[in-house]
């Protein structure tokens, strides 16, 4: 059987869910027996080619996630929505219900947390943030939904061993899924 292709994207999350795909510990290696991990936050791949199945973690926060995940959409024949942060927006959307503004001089111009308070960051990209966070279904088609903030490694490890030999998942069945 020819190998798949898997790639995993980090939007606007904390990582978690990516923690919880580490934590799949050595069952990683039944999974690339099936499939090569093309592009991931833990290797070294700069573009994202065809792949069968993308993973992604975190909401949509800036036209740059936007265009992201338009591009992620063409070259995936799968999306997974991994984790309620892409699934319903969940952490990353607790900031929609302020004005983009207040947010930004909370965590910037008013922190009391770090070296530059009263400073906003040096780099305008961190400042082009969309008004609204939004979950990835709401820009684009996502085929599965994987719950949990973060997901179970052992749901996570289910559902890519499912995909990579050719069976769609069935999380009606499954322990150790969580909602939130
Ligand atoms: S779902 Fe939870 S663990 Fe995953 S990115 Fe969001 S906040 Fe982090």
């Amino acid at each position: 059987m020819q190998k798949k292709k898997i790639a995993t994207v980090w939007l606007g999350g904390c990582s978690g869910c990516h923690m919880s795909l580490l934590d799949i510990d050595e069952r990683i290696l039944d999974l690339v027996k099936l499939a090569d991990i093309v592009k991931c936050p833990i290797v070294d791949g700069k573009e994202l080619p065809e792949v069968d199945i993308t993973l992604v973690e975190g909401s949509v926060t800036s036209d740059e996630h936007e265009r992201e995940i338009l591009h992620i959409r063409k070259q995936s024949k799968f999306v997974v929505a991994l984790g309620d942060c892409a699934v319903m927006t969940n952490v990353t959307g607790m900031r929609n219900y302020f004005h983009l503004q207040d947010v930004i001089d909370t965590a910037y111009v008013n922190a009391i947390s770090n070296d530059r308070e009263g400073q906003l960051p040096d780099h305008p990209a961190l400042l082009r943030l969309n008004d609204k966070v939004v979950p990835l279904q709401e820009v684009i088609k996502v085929d599965f939904v994987i719950p949990g903030c973060p997901p179970s490694a052992d749901v996570i490890f289910y559902v890519l061993n499912e995909f990579l030999n050719d069976r769609v998942p069935d999380l009606s069945d499954v322990k150790k899924l969580r909602y939130g």
